[in-house]
């Protein structure tokens, strides 16, 4: 622990996710003396509540005016687009702070290995919803010319990639999506989704929420087989046993319930169950996608059955998990993709901690886990730090933390004027066509407005 009479803790947390900004929040509320860097690889904070959550969410989206809350007049500095592992290193960070914590998240599509998952016409969710959601990184326009498209994946990102997909772009109308991706979305000549499970209906990972939102879209059928809902011991001991799983399976009964003749809308979701993905298959672009039949166990669990479907689509969309990226200097886990720790502090492939080295978030857990949950879990890793870092005495070569470096490579950093400066302009764009705001998507602009003098704002 450290006592008043110990000179100040100088922190520096990497990445300005909800993981990074509460870990910056609770440790600057439960040492207020400390000074922390809060050091971001894009030039907008926030991670994937402004480049994840889906921009039909708006009210998770609001998330972000208490992590503006948490940074607003704070004894916190961000500093945003600085790449850590690049631009400046782990190992320099380490030798300016008393201690790092790692908050870098996880960004990056997981890998299937199915023969032609690299045909064009075959996509990673992440990519996708980065696209949509105005990442700076992102690819400008996106193909969507298919009309029958596959996804992959049975989880809320799953169903986000569907909702996106087959939604009509007017009833985006009032969130922040750029000009661009409405214009494609509005272009966007789908007709149906195919969504692939590898288990059953009570299985899935789905939000309750989420999944009645698919039947809310305006103009969309959500179509199950009844056959997947029927009464079976698993089904029913799942049911009874956990309420969401109830929830989720009443919501599919309902739907599967739907006369045909009542299936007017002109764009459909197929929700199919007990489907592995086997190969994606086409000559140079995506012509189908096979699957294989699982078989049920009875308990939860699935077997390849041997029995192959071909399904007639023009594009896949891989929705199954994301992963984190190791950083130079970092200790790293590539089987789970995450980096190990005992209780947030870092530890090396011997379990031996590695003094002054932190982490939080997704790259800490994995990416499960809500928004919420990186509070607590910032709170765990703040407490260890707190406990261990007198223990850790490591000497302070840099007593300026980043400044000296930033000045010498000439790095153009937006800080939280510069935040704030970007932000109005967002809201001004929006304010110009009746929205709370646009999203400006170019990463040049975003830089110019979040770097220019006071004087020229
Ligand atoms: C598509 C999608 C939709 C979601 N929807 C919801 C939802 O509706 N509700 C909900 O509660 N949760 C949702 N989540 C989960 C939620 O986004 C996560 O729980 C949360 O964002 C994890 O926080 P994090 O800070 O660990 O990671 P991130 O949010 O990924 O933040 C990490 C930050 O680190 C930065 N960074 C990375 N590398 C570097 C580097 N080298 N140097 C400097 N900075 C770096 C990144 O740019 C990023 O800003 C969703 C997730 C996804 C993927």
């Amino acid at each position: 622990m450290t006592s008043l009479s110990s000179p100040p803790l100088h922190v520096a947390v990497v990445g300005a996710g909800p993981a990074g900004i509460h870990a910056a929040g609770v440790l600057s509320h439960l040492a207020p003396r400390t000074k922390i860097d809060l050091i971001e690889l894009l030039p907008a904070p926030y991670g994937l509540v402004r480049y994840g959550v889906s921009p039909d969410h708006p009210r998770i989206k609001k998330i972000v005016e208490s992590l503006h809350g948490v940074l607003d007049g704070s004894n916190i500095r961000l500093l945003c687009n600085i790449e850590i592992g690049t631009e400046i290193t782990v190992d320099e960070l380490r030798d300016a702070y008393d201690a790092v914590i790692i908050a870098t998240g996880a960004s990056r599509d997981a890998t299937l290995d199915i023969p032609g998952i690299r045909l064009p016409g075959s996509f990673g969710a992440a990519d996708f919803v980065s696209w949509y959601n105005g990442h700076p990184d992102a690819h400008t326009t996106w193909p969507l010319s298919a009309e029958s498209v596959a996804v992959i994946g049975a989880g809320n990102v799953a169903l986000d990639v569907t909702r996106m997909l087959i939604k009509h772009a007017h009833t985006l109308s009032d969130t922040d999506v750029s000009d661009r991706v409405y214009q494609d979305l509005a272009a966007n000549p789908i007709r149906d989704v195919h969504l692939f499970a590898r288990r059953g209906p009570a299985d899935v990972r789905f939000s309750p929420i989420e999944l009645r939102e698919l039947g809310d879209q305006l103009d969309v059928d959500v179509i199950v087989n009844p056959a997947d809902l029927e009464s079976n011991p698993h089904l029913d001991r799942m049911t009874r046993q956990f309420t969401p799983v109830h929830h989720i399976v009443e919501t599919m009964r309902e739907w599967s319930r739907i006369p045909a003749d009542r299936r007017t809308a002109s764009r459909r979701v197929y929700l199919h169950f007990h489907h592995a993905p086997a190969a994606v298959l086409g000559a140079d672009t995506v012509e189908g996608l096979r699957t294989e039949v699982m078989a049920p166990d009875g308990y939860g669990h699935a077997f390849g059955s041997g029995e192959f479907v071909e399904h007639d689509v023009q594009a896949v969309y891989r929705a199954v998990g994301y992963a984190s990226t190791a950083l130079a200097g970092v200790p790293f886990d590539h089987a789970s993709n995450t980096v190990p720790h005992v209780a947030g502090a870092v530890v090396d492939n011997h379990g031996n901690h590695v003094p002054g080295l932190y982490t939080t978030g997704w790259i800490k857990r994995g990416p499960v886990g809500l928004i919420g949950s990186t509070k607590s879990d910032a709170r765990q890793t703040v407490d260890t730090l707190l406990a261990r870092v007198a223990a850790d005495a490591r000497p302070r070569l840099d007593r300026q933390g980043v400044d000296g470096l930033l000045r010498d490579r000439n790095l153009r950093t937006v800080d939280w004027d510069g935040w704030l400066r970007i932000d109005s302009a967002e809201r001004e764009l929006g304010a110009a066509c009746g929205r709370d705001r646009i999203k400006i998507v170019e990463r040049d602009e975003l830089v110019t407005i979040g770097t220019q003098p006071r004087d020229q704002t």
